[in-house]
């Protein structure tokens, strides 16, 4: 599990994380840079002279990978000193990055990676400590001393501190510390009351038990907030004294607005947990999948809709995940694919655009809000895949990182088949 404190370096040690930060950049670029040149050496262009093109390298040259480039370091030392400055494995762990992103671009099909810019690189990871960092309000951390935190809340007994990862938001300093216990956390396994859930733009979420959430007001307000400050920045001097000082202002109100995202997005989670057993929902990556592999066309406007919001989705469902996993709850995802349009008693397709609110079946006169309907569908599919499929088609929850860090399986998943095996449960 991970834990998020919040820190309170001083000055010279709010500098020495900085310049350490902007270190491991500059090793993160150059250990790229040795990735693409040896790339871009690997292509033959046979009909353009070498003027335009030429990288000398010898053919038999071996690829830079992460063993070697971490080999590297103590040499670049001598010749960089500045690498010195930083703990040794922490810089280690900028190289590791870098090839995490490799792999991610090679095996994944995540994008190249991408060179980071001055202030792009904003977390160090420690990655190993002898004996426990947290002492009593203070965290000791290599290099740095003793720096005070808010242990908000206690870490467990019975748990070990194994990695402690600094992060940098706006102007304010965060720990997140990675806690381990030797403890064999089963799978939830699929019992109980099932929920199905739809998330959607004009609400929030819709249950299948007919439980409604708006859309929260607070996003929009802050938004316009947003702006306003960013139309000031935007008249500032570039890296004027002023203009940091307004950057500042603008980071912090993006990272209030995070923070008030996440909130929402856990209370909501934990309400679901609540209120039933299964949680299933629909998977939106096959949306994403659908936009690079057949392009735009083949998405309806709502599809378009819901993607243009699933970044804020994304969270909330690895938040629902997490959660369901922490407190012994099955979650499940199905097939997106039309619940809108389906009839959840029938399994009748029912055509409707956006406009339609409400869900009216011609075959056999079943009528609801359409977004519980949408909830309903997904319910049904889950409970079909969990029946049908078993468990070999479903993921399991996990607890790793929140937003972004997850690597989706969901290609693989088992398709769920319409009307064949459907058991309408009321
Ligand atoms: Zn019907």
């Amino acid at each position: 599990m991970n834990y998020r404190y919040r820190i309170y370096p001083n000055i010279t040690q709010e500098q020495s994380l900085l310049e350490w930060m902007d270190v491991c950049r500059v090793a993160y670029n150059y250990g790229l840079r040795e990735i693409k040149d040896w790339c871009n050496s690997r292509k033959c262009m046979v009909d353009r002279c070498s003027i335009v093109h030429e990288y000398i390298m010898a053919a038999d040259s071996p690829f830079p990978s992460e063993v070697k480039q971490l080999n590297a370091l103590p040499n670049a030392k001598k010749v960089f000193p500045r690498l010195g400055e930083v703990p040794s494995q922490v810089l280690q762990q900028a190289i590791k990055q870098l090839h995490r992103a490799w792999d991610g671009f090679q095996k994944v099909g995540h994008g190249f990676p991408r060179f980071k810019k001055f202030g792009q690189f904003k977390s160090l990871l420690f990655p190993q400590f002898k004996q426990n960092p947290v002492q009593g309000v203070h965290i000791a951390l290599p290099k740095l001393g003793m720096i005070p935190i808010n242990l908000h809340r206690p870490i467990p007994s019975g748990f070990v501190v194994k990695q402690v990862r600094i992060i940098n938001k706006a102007d304010r300093w965060y720990a997140d510390i990675n806690i381990q216990c030797d403890v064999n956390v089963p799978n939830p396994m699929p019992h109980g009351h099932p929920i199905g859930v739809d998330i959607g733009l004009e609400k929030f979420l819709a249950t299948s038990d007919g439980v409604l959430v708006k859309s929260p007001k607070f996003l929009k307000v802050m938004q316009s907030k947003l702006k306003l400050l960013q139309r000031r920045l935007s008249r500032k001097k570039k890296r004027s004294f002023n203009y940091e000082k307004q950057r500042i202002k603008v980071a912090r109100l993006h990272h209030t607005i995070d923070n008030t995202r996440k909130d929402f997005h856990f209370k909501q989670a934990h309400a679901l947990c609540g209120a039933g057993d299964m949680v299933f929902m629909e998977d939106l990556d096959y949306r994403t999948l659908a936009k690079g592999m057949l392009g735009k066309q083949m998405l309806d406007s709502e599809a378009v809709a819901s993607l243009r919001a699933s970044a804020g989705f994304g969270q909330f469902r690895t938040i629902t995940k997490y959660l369901c996993w922490k407190r012994g709850k099955f979650f499940g995802e199905v097939n997106a694919l039309g619940t809108s349009q389906e009839c959840p008693e029938c399994g009748a397709t029912v055509k409707k655009d956006l406009s339609v609110r409400v869900h009216h079946c011609q075959e056999c006169g079943f009528i609801a809000d359409r977004d519980v309907t949408s909830g309903l569908v997904i319910r049904n599919r889950g409970i079909e895949l969990i029946s049908t499929a078993g468990h070999a088609g479903i993921q399991n929850a996990y607890a790793d990182g929140l937003p972004g860090a997850e690597v989706s399986q969901s290609r693989s998943k088992s398709k769920t088949r319409k009307g064949a095996t459907r058991k309408a449960k009321k």
